[in-house]
């Protein structure tokens, strides 16, 4: 799938790439509406109801990733939220095998996300997987979401690197879509972002399931 003699650069996503989207999809489809719920006296159906609409206005943007502003919108402590149930998060399987060998590589390996600091402190507190990167970038630092053209450009003048020679995995086909207008060639997509649920069929990108079929020749 990969022939590593030609990539210098491996930039991994977080969420739903290295660890289990079940806690985030949990977070925001299952906690945050019940906790929204007892705060309105409402329902829970009816949080939910709510809820999705305005979740699905934000996707893409980087309030989206913001506790912050959900924390604000919702009148809730969305960072303590999640501290909360931090137990739930989880590395994907074979990714630590997969960050030791590529770390131990002369390859920079970067974890660039559009978490929140909060949500990426918490993660790596409780996974440890900060040990295995070069540097570590959120899109809020930059200022734009990896949705967005600038902030691959923004990227590029903090920690060069030769888009011929970059590799990109990512569960989201939009950021994909992003980096590959940028002009990052080689670029992979995550099928099971979400150990809870099924496979995803993805065309538009070459995709694996997991890290194993991309230890050959690392
Ligand atoms: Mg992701």
């Amino acid at each position: 799938m990969i022939d590593w003699n030609k990539i210098d650069t491996v930039l991994l996503d977080m969420d739903g790439t290295l660890l289990d989207l079940n806690f985030d999809n949990h977070f925001w489809k299952e906690f945050v509406p019940l906790k929204f719920a007892e705060k309105q006296g409402i329902a829970i159906v009816e949080a939910k109801q709510l809820l999705e609409p305005r979740f699905k206005s934000m996707e893409g943007r980087l309030e989206w990733y913001c506790l912050d502003y959900w924390s604000e919108a919702l009148e809730l402590n969305i960072a303590g939220l999640k501290a909360e149930i931090a137990g739930l998060i989880a590395v994907l399987p074979h990714v630590v095998e997969f960050l030791e060998k590529v770390h131990q590589s002369p390859r920079k390996v970067l974890l660039v996300t559009n978490a929140h600091k909060d949500s990426l402190g918490l993660k790596m507190e409780k996974t440890c997987l900060h040990r295995f990167f070069d540097d570590i970038i959120s899109s809020h630092t930059l200022g734009f979401p990896k949705e967005h053209a600038e902030f691959w450009h923004l990227l590029q003048r903090l920690q060069p690197f030769e888009k011929h020679n970059t590799l990109l995995i990512d569960d989201s086909l939009a950021v994909l879509n992003s980096a590959r207008q940028f002009g990052i060639e080689h670029l992979i997509s995550v099928s099971r972002p979400d150990t809870q649920l099924p496979k995803k069929e993805i065309i538009d990108f070459p995709a694996i399931e997991d890290f194993r079929e991309l230890m050959a020749g690392l």
